[in-house]
């Protein structure tokens, strides 16, 4: 095991992690938390430390993205935000144009916060609507209705964000097919350019989970879920939504470019407690518990100038599973990833990166793919290789677990 970054980074996206939410949602396993409140300014500084020492340890690479995710990055007060916005400003590098996405839940949506995170320069944001029903938002554990969520996005809309997603969930416990066409119509009249929308997974562990076993609330019916998701892509297709990503619509020009870098396996690195980093040649994750990571990083020296030659786990004292990537698992990982997009995987950018072509590589396994009408060239009529993307089929799409096998078989051949 070796933790010495493997080669230069020029750019990467930033994640940022803010583990504090409000109150806990009943399906929610994210590493985030309700109650601990009065840790948020320690839990500042101590980012603002990550930062710090990220910055120095890469010699300040450009980012390409940042991304406020959680838990509930709205439930700061602004003045949390800039304070790390400034810091990141500061450490890295940041392009004029930059995406900077903030999740936001609908109830913390205010005009003078979103005029704050304007100023801040964030300029996506990331709504967590999930349900247009008041019955399964109650039924979630979320703590907005159907109205607050509508009047949130409006909100944003209004002061200025042209960028704005929104989350919706399907296959929930008594959700009917109805109920996910009205929430669907709704949404889609609201004129957001982008929506991601994912099929509820009942997570081990998680009080809806226990309802489900307990036989509290019925067990989601996954036929249904399939019926829904059909809907969905027909519907958002003839409102011209592009499909990017199996569980992204957008329309041309807003597919969050943040997203994008992680299905193509780019570099990211990832800020705060339980927060997940992939650089070249490892991966490696932040400890789960705030307090502990507020407690290891007010116990760190800043010592900026000799870090960028020490390993990451002796700059970084937050990070806890580290995993060196041989050059199988970063191939494997980025087919994995890179199938979920429409566009595929670009046979250039596969050269480029791994030195070999696709078909040479995998010849038999994409042709047995593309024989049984899983996996296709964009161009069958491409004469240069470097102009073509493997994607699936959309039989592919609902068969990918099994074109994935395929790779993973032949790679241990
Ligand atoms: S608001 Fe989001 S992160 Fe927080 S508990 Fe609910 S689903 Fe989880």
């Amino acid at each position: 095991m070796f933790d010495v970054i493997g080669k230069h980074i020029n750019t990467l996206a930033l994640y940022v992690h803010i583990p504090f939410c409000a109150t806990k949602c009943g399906y929610c396993d994210f590493n985030t938390y309700s109650g601990i409140e009065k840790l948020i300014g320690s839990y500042t500084c101590a980012l603002i430390k990550e930062v710090q020492l990220w910055g120095a340890k890469l010699s300040q690479p450009q980012l390409s993205s940042i991304f406020f995710g959680g838990g509930t990055p709205s439930y700061l007060d602004s003045v949390h935000t800039l304070k790390i916005i400034e810091s990141i400003s500061s450490a890295f590098q940041i392009p004029k144009d930059i995406e900077i996405t903030l999740e936001a839940n609908p109830e913390d949506i205010r005009i003078d916060k979103l005029h704050e995170y304007q100023n801040a320069g964030i300029n996506r944001i990331s709504i967590g609507v999930q349900s247009l029903e008041n019955n399964l938002l109650k039924l979630l554990g979320r703590r907005h209705d159907a109205n607050t969520a509508i009047q949130a996005v409006r909100k944003t809309i209004e002061v200025g964000f042209n960028n704005v997603s929104i989350d919706l969930m399907y296959g929930l416990p008594n959700q009917t097919l109805k109920d996910w066409r009205h929430t669907l119509d709704e949404s889609s009249s609201l004129g957001l350019p982008h929506l991601s929308i994912y099929c509820l997974g009942l997570e081990e562990g998680t009080p809806m989970s226990q309802s489900v076993k307990s036989g509290e609330l019925p067990k989601p019916d996954p036929d249904l879920a399939a019926e829904m998701y059909e809907l969905t892509i027909e519907q958002l297709g003839n409102l011209q939504y592009r499909h990017y990503e199996i569980s992204n619509w957008a329309q041309t020009g807003f597919e969050s470019k943040h997203n994008i870098n992680y299905w193509e396996n780019q570099p990211f690195l990832g800020l705060g407690p339980g927060a997940h980093s992939y650089l070249p040649n490892m991966r490696f994750s932040n400890i789960k518990s705030p307090r502990e990571y507020i407690y290891r990083l007010a116990n760190t020296t800043l010592d900026l100038k000799s870090s960028s030659k020490k390993g990451v786990k002796d700059t970084v004292p937050t990070i806890d599973n580290l995993e060196n990537l041989s050059t199988r698992t970063e191939i494997l990982d980025t087919l994995m990833m890179g199938l979920r997009l429409d566009t595929g995987i670009s046979e250039a950018k596969y050269f480029t990166r791994f030195g070999r072509s696709l078909d040479e590589q995998w010849e038999s396994t994409i042709k047995s793919a593309v024989d049984d009408g899983l996996m296709r060239w964009n161009s069958d009529n491409a004469t240069k290789q470097d102009n073509r993307q493997l994607q699936l089929t959309k039989k592919g799409k609902l068969f990918s677990n099994e074109v994935l096998s395929r790779f993973f078989a032949a790679s241990t051949k």
